[in-house]
């Protein structure tokens, strides 16, 4: 599965078309209520930022846009799966070559074992080339008496805990897009370019089962191991194999950035919001009457929509009126994060409301913001367990209501870091100490992020 050329992909000429003029509605979002947003608008930086975005080469084009409308329309239609995963917040200083290649090397892995167990076409997505900017639940963060702005992320302002670090600087827009443009490029050299093949990612996930903790997957990865040794026997094309899809997202939250880069396409006459192939709308900033949700009822990139555990089967059915009114497949997902205590309650009546309006949307599971704790020692963490029964729960409820659960939403990383509780070469909270990385939210590490996709994998295959 490559990127299938789409016709005039390159002649979509995305030309940057800034100002209200641009499409019918695309600036509505101006006079709604909107939340979570910097403080930058006087900012001497403000204007020139703005400008310059609305010139930049788009990092997506509207084709592979498309492609990955169509790849959601097979998921939601349970004829394929969603893998999206990647940091809860980037950061300029990680975005390094190392790091980058260990998460989307991850993300691979995963996608193998998925595939197996599913016996279905796993759509790779990372949270990554854009997951630069956090809703915060407080616009002020105080140490030992000195309050300061709130960290927002790397686009909005610095995590050390300065006022000059602090000040929201409408620069690092700027400097977001360009770090997202990199990072897009290393994704694309990779996937594109051998990295991927599936052999060698077969033969890293060896080093996984190598653990002596994680003999318990043993016979599933034996199992892998003779797939891959029959389609060798057979002739298979492993050089077509060598090139994967791989999708980049992020959450939507920076309405001035995202309005910025919303580029008219020449070829269908609509807009994209061409900063990412995919964009969310977070649980905070979801409200019907939003800007966020106006914004991006007017893009045509697919989009996703998170929903904790107080949404009612109402919220769900206006979401849907207002994001899909023509009831498009791959147009709309549905994350779910309830938490492992809720979803066996609050997930069927969302589910059951949704599919009798006759919607096609996509759901797919976040375990993760759910299931967020304080550890003992004075981390933000997550229990792997907690994490794994969400995923149950969320299999469970579509299962009985013969619906498709269509994928997993995952925080996680490429490296050695200890941010989340358990797993079988179990992390322990003393060892938050030297390993605790992330400046937002706790991710699974690296074998936990396998461990995860043997255990699904383990489940879609029974
Ligand atoms: C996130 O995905 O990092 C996030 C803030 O999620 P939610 O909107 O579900 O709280
Ligand atoms: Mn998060």
């Amino acid at each position: 599965m490559t990127y299938t050329p789409v016709d005039d992909a390159f002649d979509s000429s995305i030309t940057a078309r800034p100002g209200a003029a641009d499409y019918p509605g695309l600036d509505d979002w101006r006079t709604l209520p909107v939340k979570q947003q910097p403080t930058w608008q006087e900012h001497r930086g403000y204007s020139a930022a703005i400008a310059e975005l609305s010139k930049v080469p788009p990092l997506v084009f509207a084709g592979e846009v498309d492609i990955l409308r169509s790849r959601l329309a097979a998921a939601a239609q349970g004829e394929a799966f969603l893998l999206q995963g990647g940091d809860c917040a980037e950061t300029f200083d990680d975005a390094t070559a190392d790091k980058i290649s260990a998460r989307v090397k991850t993300i691979l892995q995963m996608a193998v074992v998925l595939t197996y167990g599913a016996s279905l076409p796993v759509i790779k997505m990372g949270r990554m080339a854009g997951q630069f900017a956090k809703p915060r639940s407080s616009n002020d963060e105080t140490r030992s008496g000195v309050t300061l702005p709130a960290y927002r992320g790397d686009m909005v302002n610095g995590y050390d805990f300065t006022p000059e670090s602090r000040e929201h600087d409408p620069a690092r827009m700027v400097r977001a897009y360009h770090t997202s443009a990199s990072t897009l490029n290393l994704i694309r050299a990779f996937t594109q370019g051998g990295f991927a093949d599936l052999r060698l990612v077969h033969h890293w996930n060896k080093g996984f089962t190598a653990n002596p903790a994680h003999s318990r997957y043993e016979s599933l990865a034996r199992e892998i191991d003779r797939a891959v040794r029959f389609m060798d026997a057979c002739g298979t094309d492993f050089e077509a194999l060598k090139r994967v899809e791989f999708f980049a997202s992020h959450e939507a939250l920076l309405l001035d950035y995202e309005r910025a880069l919303t580029r008219i396409d020449s070829r269908t006459g609509f807009p994209y919001d061409t900063s990412a192939h995919f964009l969310w709308i977070g649980e905070r900033t979801r409200d019907l009457d939003s800007a966020h949700v106006d914004f991006l009822s007017k893009v045509r990139n697919p989009i996703g929509v998170k929903l904790g555990p107080n949404t009612k089967p109402e919220d769900a059915l206006a979401l849907i009126d207002k994001l899909d009114p023509e009831r498009e497949p791959g147009r709309l997902t549905f994350i779910t994060r309830m938490g492992a205590q809720n979803i066996r309650e609050k997930l069927p009546p969302l589910v059951e409301r949704v599919t009798a309006s006759g919607a096609k949307v996509l759901w797919v599971t976040d375990p993760m913001h759910g299931n967020t704790v304080t550890s003992p020692n004075g981390y933000k963490t997550r229990n792997f367990d907690d994490v794994m029964d969400e995923v149950r729960g969320f299999f469970e409820v579509h299962n009985a209501l013969g619906t498709f659960p269509g994928g997993l939403h995952v925080e996680m990383t490429g490296d050695d870091v200890a941010e989340c509780l358990g797993g079988a070469d179990p992390v322990d909270q003393e060892a938050f100490v030297e390993g605790y990385e992330s400046v937002c939210d706790p991710r699974l590490n690296h074998m936990q992020s396998l461990e995860m996709a043997f255990l699904v994998a383990g489940a879609l295959s029974r």
